[in-house]
């Protein structure tokens, strides 16, 4: 099967590799429908992780069941899934408290690679859910989404307590943060307020809720926050770029007694005690378990009650995803989506 494999930073190949086997009876096979770039994926395609031998990528996925393995009871043969980029049991203690993202047999699938013609995923009963019908062309967009950042979003969101009355500080316009915005705005909140300089960002970030946007980073991004909210600051904010500046964005943004979700994947982020001592905040972040918004984010979309597929401006066939990795590297698109 074609597979997407990074070899070094910048230099992402699409190779013949060996198609996969069941090889616990709790895996499922998946052929792929659509696939594709994660912001996170750029950090080792920028050489800020290492890469020490040829990877494969990927680990958003929405699929045709195509093999099962004998202990898998949920799904069949021709069931259309979606699953998050963890594999997850759902059946732990972890998982039925909702972070199934921490499972206790959790497999990462971005050390499986869903950029591919065909996946295992590790168990298929507690990590994929099946979606009713035929979706349309968008809907599948958005049900990709719903793979990593929209359940991203969602989970940062619902830890930031995003709600009616609230208002909410976004930091970061990639995907996440446009789709946490998206959350927010369904989640009931008044008032949403949005880091971005990128005019195409701003008219989705608005389109998705935004009611206010803030272009200022930093120690600026902050008094502004601050003037916008009567000295307060935001009820609820949203972290979701992953660096020192951000987070310490987000925590200056929001009030004594707000919560932070942050999501961004931290690199070199450090928190100084004292500041966070007087911040006052209540923090909750981590990779997303987005397996717990799973049921409900499909319902939200094959209802058309929602549409985060819009996040995906840029759509190659996976022959071309050396240029779907330069896209996103360069800022010229937001999120790209594979096609196979
Ligand atoms: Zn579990």
């Amino acid at each position: 099967m074609r597979s997407v494999v990074l070899h070094g930073p910048r230099d992402v190949r699409v190779e013949d590799t060996p198609d996969p086997e069941i090889v616990e009876p709790t895996d499922a096979i998946i052929k792929v429908t659509a696939t594709c770039v994660c912001g996170s994926d750029l950090w080792p395609y920028r050489g800020l992780e290492p890469v020490n031998q040829p990877s494969r990528m990927g680990h958003e996925y929405v699929g045709v069941v195509d093999q099962i393995g004998s202990a898998v009871n949920d799904l069949q043969i021709g069931d259309l899934v979606v699953g998050s980029f963890v594999a997850s049991d759902n059946t732990c203690e972890i998982c039925q408290a909702g972070f199934q993202s921490r499972c206790i047999h959790q497999v990462m699938m971005g050390s499986v690679g869903t950029q591919a013609e065909y996946a295992r995923i590790p168990l298929a009963d507690g990590t994929l859910v099946k979606v009713p019908g035929t979706p349309t062309e968008q809907q599948l967009k958005s049900l990709l989404a719903a793979s990593d950042v929209l359940g991203t979003g969602w989970f940062a969101a619902v830890a930031a307590e995003a709600g009616p009355g609230k208002t909410v500080a976004v930091v970061g316009d990639g995907a996440v943060g446009l789709l946490g915005i998206l959350a927010a705005k369904h989640l009931g909140a008044e008032r949403i307020i949005a880091f971005s300089r990128h005019a195409d960002r701003q008219a989705l970030a608005t389109k998705f809720g935004a009611t206010d946007i803030v272009e200022e980073r930093g120690e600026g991004g902050i008094k502004r926050v601050l003037e916008l909210t009567n000295g307060y600051g935001a009820h609820s904010t949203i972290e979701a770029v992953g660096t020192q500046e951000a987070m310490d964005q987000a925590i200056g943004s929001t009030r004594a007694g707000g919560h932070v979700g942050f999501v961004g994947v931290s690199h070199g982020v450090e928190l100084n005690g004292f500041g966070l001592f007087w911040a006052t905040v209540s923090l909750l972040g981590g990779p997303a378990p987005v397996r717990r918004f799973l049921p409900e984010l499909i319902e939200l979309i094959m209802t058309d009650q929602i549409d985060p597929g819009q996040v995906f401006d840029l759509t190659l066939p996976i022959e071309q995803a050396a240029e779907g990795y330069k896209a996103m590297d360069e800022r010229r698109a937001t999120k790209v989506m594979l096609t196979l």
